[in-house]
């Protein structure tokens, strides 16, 4: 099983560069962003405690989070893998989720992270909430807070899948193939390795 962490703050092309690694590598695309959108949408109990925090650019709980993907991982017992998008977002949950692939014998491949600087990802949010319709993108102060939450709760995340050399960064601006690219030839040679 190939499990790829797709990481990056906000804005960075997640959603977009998992569209493409999942047909090409075969994977299932887990957002967690997009678990908790459709939830929103479908209102269920789930979404309604989701929606508080990420009207305000908060993380949602972690007891919340790791929860729900956990059976949402569940729902594929035939995979041949997942690209975690979106998550995991605090050390809480790295550890959550090493615990829960190693309890099916299976371990994360690699984290791929893109990287954008700042100003860029503030442009391309308040860009993105005209066509994605996303409260959480069409206001500063919380596109901001999102970035600052990234900074401080989510970018350690890294130094989790870095101390077990599984982490690669990859430059986030350029365009879509150029990306898709790059982060092709970092998860190859994961899965030569
Ligand atoms: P983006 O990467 O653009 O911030 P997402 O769709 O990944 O967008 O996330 C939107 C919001 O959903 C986050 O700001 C947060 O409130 C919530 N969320 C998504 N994933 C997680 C997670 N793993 N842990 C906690 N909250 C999350």
């Amino acid at each position: 099983m190939r499990n790829v962490v797709l990481f990056g703050p906000p804005g960075a092309g997640k959603g977009t560069q998992s569209e493409i690694l999942l047909q090409r590598y075969g994977l299932i695309h887990l957002s967690t962003g997009d678990i908790f959108r459709a939830n929103i949408k479908g209102q269920t109990e789930l979404g309604q405690q989701a929606k508080a925090f990420m009207d305000k650019g908060e993380l949602v709980p972690d007891s919340l989070t790791i929860s729900m993907l956990e059976s949402e991982v569940a729902k594929h017992p035939q995979a041949n893998g997942f690209i975690f998008d979106g998550f995991p977002r605090t050390s809480a949950q790295a550890d959550a989720l090493d615990a829960f692939l190693q309890g099916k014998g299976n371990a994360i491949t690699c984290m791929l992270a893109l990287e954008v600087n700042e100003d860029e990802l503030i442009k391309r949010l308040l860009n993105r909430a005209s066509t994605s319709g996303r409260a959480d993108d069409a206001d500063e102060s919380i596109v901001r807070n999102r970035i600052a939450v990234y900074n401080r709760e989510t970018a350690p995340v890294a130094d989790y899948y870095r101390s077990q050399n599984k982490y690669r960064g990859v430059q986030g601006v350029g365009s879509v193939e150029e990306i898709t690219t790059r982060l092709c030839a970092e998860l190859d040679a994961f899965i030569e390795a």
